[in-house]
Order: C-alpha cells, then structure tokens, then sequence
C-alpha cells in the first residue's frame, strides 16, 4: 500500500526504532509514547484492521505468529516480567488512526486497572 505509513516503515522509506522483527511482524517504538515502553507490533502484510483478519489469513497462521510473538517483543523491551497492556484500536469509534493492523505494547509502569 503506498500510502500506508506502517508499510513505508516496513519497507525501510519512513525510519523507526526497531526492537524485533522476523519473516512476518516487525516491531518498533511508537512516536508518541504514552508509557515508558510504547511499541507497536505490525505484521509485514498489509491488513487494514482486526476485521479483516480472518479473511486475509484465513488459515490463522499469520494470527498465530503475531500472538506468539508478543512475550518476545515485551522480552526485548524488558517488561515481559514487569507486565504490560495490549491494545488493538478499531475502527472510527476505536480511535484508530493507522488503517493498517497493530497491537500496541504499553508498560514500564503500573498502568493501573482502568481501560480508558
Ligand atoms: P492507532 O491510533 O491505534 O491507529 O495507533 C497508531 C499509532 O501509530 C499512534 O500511537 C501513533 O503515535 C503511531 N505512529 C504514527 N506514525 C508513526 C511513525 N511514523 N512511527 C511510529 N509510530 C507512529
Ligand atoms: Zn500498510
């Protein structure tokens, strides 16, 4: 997708710190941290959202592999002990602004039990 920030970052145009990346995600320090530790992890292929998911990795693979990389990226920023938050925005009303999928990572400190 040309116009997709996430994919120019993944194809090296736009820079970012990186603190994982393999054959399918790549993770890498959000710009406008709102905790300590604040990454984003983003699979190489372009989808737009968790709705579209299922239809793009019909076989899970892809799914699988993100989740199962998620304690390696909290490992690599430190806080696989500590504890972290995972967030997936979706969509207008889920205040997403980057339509290609993401999961942010966000910890460092006691976030607390609130969801807001
Ligand atoms: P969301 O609002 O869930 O779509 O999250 C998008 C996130 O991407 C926001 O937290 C932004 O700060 C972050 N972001 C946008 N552009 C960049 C960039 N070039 N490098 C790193 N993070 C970015
Ligand atoms: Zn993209």
């Amino acid at each position: 997708m040309d116009s997709c920030v996430f994919c120019k970052i993944i194809a090296g145009d736009l820079p970012s710190t990186r603190v994982y990346e393999d054959d399918k995600v790549i993770a890498f320090k959000d710009l406008n941290p709102v905790a300590p530790v604040h990454v984003l992890v983003v699979p190489r292929q372009h989808i737009v959202s968790i709705n579209e998911f299922a239809e793009q990795d019909p076989a899970g693979e892809l799914a699988i592999h993100l989740m199962n990389c998620i304690p390696k990226v909290a490992e690599a920023c430190g806080v696989v002990e500590s504890g972290y938050r995972l967030i997936n925005n979706c969509g207008k009303d889920g205040g997403q602004t980057v339509p290609h999928f993401h999961i942010h990572i966000i910890g460092g400190e006691d976030l607390g039990p609130g969801l807001r």
